[in-house]
């Protein structure tokens, strides 16, 4: 059942401009999407209402831009390179390729679903030991002694279970012999650490401070799936707050609640989120907690948040040979930073909005009932915050609901149209999510009054032309969601 929500919300998304699979004419790319005409305004819309939280409401936070492109050895230093794997397995009948770790995750949903939960925990904790060791053999070992089979070809005809590492690797230069090999990068969150001292210094910055930056990162996922939840191109949004060694752990509870009230102030069901806390920690974090949403097909993470120690910092200082470290004046001394990061999908986030705003309802139309699909997007994210509509082609009415545009275009996004019934320009702007409509009519000409319809409702109300905007400003305005979380 949630699953063919989970369906409907991915065609939604494709039949209403949302998004869409890339290179489509060609079949399609593997794990890669694009974004049409409302969906690209969607996510301009949640990445302002992030980047405005984070770089406008908050005096020690600034933003940065980095490149995608960096010095190789940044990805030494980072631990990329060497371990930024995951463990994969083929099956050499169907030739698919699997993490080796999710086919064992499957195998104790299996046990469990079936009431063995003493097989359950035995592999569970034998799973454990081979990730937390690093032991190849010991997965595929697992993976035969639990007769796991290929899903797609039903054989146990595997491979043996290798690392993949998951970065995307080109070239800089023009002549093959003195090309450097270079990396597109797998988190924005290196470009903020190496021009830490470059933003410190330019911004006088004082501890504790931070920096935001929101851009595309690349992942060759082994196993990509569930739409644009795992992609191999994608947008993060991440923030690294430099903090005093020893106030690390004051800051991570607090960037944790300030991060989850972001998300709820979104009007979105407390109950479809949760905290999952890191039990196994990254060999850099002292803590970590990622922030999860119920999607229709389970609680997935969107968001992580890690006290990442000094361990970045002190990483670039060793493989560069540059000090980076912080003079803090209130104690008279020089130290390497300590770092909380909070870091969130950008098309993630995409995802959660159409998911929690998919609906479709049974309403009535004169003596019949029928479906209406409707999208419940908070205003301040919706693609078009207005639609506006003239009842009839002719009599001097689009002339009018075009005035209307021309005041309201400078504000926001707002969208004319005049093909089709009245009530199929409804349906079609709920299904875009779009919050307001105003219905300009014969009487608009007398009585300088237009209709607005509120699509979570339905209702209609009567409103001077003059009281357009102090009506609609406060509805659909991003500030009011900002206001929230101040
Ligand atoms: P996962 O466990 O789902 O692979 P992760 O723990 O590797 O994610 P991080 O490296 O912490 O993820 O990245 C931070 C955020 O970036 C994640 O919370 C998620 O929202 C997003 N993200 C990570 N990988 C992808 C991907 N392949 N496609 C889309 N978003 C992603």
């Amino acid at each position: 059942m949630s699953e063919e929500i989970f369906k409907k919300v991915v065609s939604h998304s494709k039949e209403y401009g949302f998004v869409f699979p890339s290179s489509e004419i060609y079949d399609g790319l593997g794990a890669v999407y694009d974004y049409g005409q409302n969906g690209v305004e969607l996510k301009n819309n949640i990445r302002q209402y992030w980047w405005r939280s984070m770089v406008q409401l908050h005096e020690n936070i600034v933003g940065l831009d980095s490149a995608i492109f960096m010095h190789p050895k940044i990805w030494k230093a980072s631990g990329h390179i060497d371990g930024f794997s995951d463990p994969m397995v083929d099956n050499k009948d169907s030739k698919k390729r699997y993490r080796a770790d999710n086919l064992l995750e499957d195998q104790i949903d299996k046990y469990i679903k079936n009431g063995k939960t003493q097989k359950a925990e035995e592999l569970q904790n034998a799973l454990d030991n081979a990730i937390t060791n690093n032991n190849l053999e010991a997965l595929k070992y697992l993976i035969i002694a639990h007769e796991i089979a290929c899903p797609v070809s039903g054989t146990r005809n595997w491979t043996d279970v290798r690392q993949f590492n998951l970065m995307y690797k080109t070239q800089m230069g023009a002549l093959a012999e003195d090309a450097e090999d270079v990396y597109l990068r797998p988190e924005t969150a290196q470009g903020i650490f190496v021009n830490f001292l470059n933003v410190q210094k330019t911004g006088r910055m004082k501890i504790p401070f931070g920096i935001a930056q929101t851009g595309k990162a690349f992942r060759n996922e082994v196993v990509a799936r569930g739409f644009i939840m795992r992609m191999r191109e994608f947008e993060q949004m991440e923030m690294q707050f430099f903090v005093r060694p020893g106030t690390e752990m004051e800051w991570f509870n607090k960037w944790k609640e300030s991060r989850l009230q972001w998300h709820l102030a979104l009007g979105t069901n407390p109950d479809n989120y949760r905290f999952h806390e890191h039990v196994k920690l990254a060999h850099y974090a002292n803590a970590a907690v990622d922030i999860e949403y119920k999607f229709p097909i389970g609680f997935k993470e969107v968001e992580g948040i890690h006290s990442r120690t000094d361990f970045d910092l002190s990483q670039h200082q060793e493989f560069s040979g540059k000090k980076l470290q912080y003079f803090d004046p209130e104690i008279n001394q020089n130290y390497v930073p300590y770092v909380i990061e909070t870091s969130i999908g950008l098309d993630r986030m995409f995802l959660v909005q159409m998911c929690n705003a998919f609906k479709e309802e049974q309403v009535q139309n004169g003596e019949q009932t029928e479906t209406r699909t409707l999208l419940a997007l908070p205003p301040a994210l919706a693609p078009i915050k207005l639609a506006v509509l003239p009842l009839v082609k002719k009599d001097g009415l689009p002339e009018l609901a075009r005035k209307i545009m021309a005041d309201f275009k400078f504000e926001f996004n707002c969208h004319y149209e005049e093909k089709d019934s009245i009530g199929k320009r409804y349906r079609r702007h709920d299904a875009l999510g779009t919050p307001l409509c105003i219905t300009v009519d014969h009487d608009s000409l007398n009585d300088e009054s237009v209709t607005i319809r509120h699509r979570d409702t339905m209702q209609q109300e009567r409103v001077k032309i003059t009281a357009l905007k102090d009506i609609i400003m406060p509805q659909i305005s991003m500030n009011e969601l900002l206001r929230k979380l101040n």
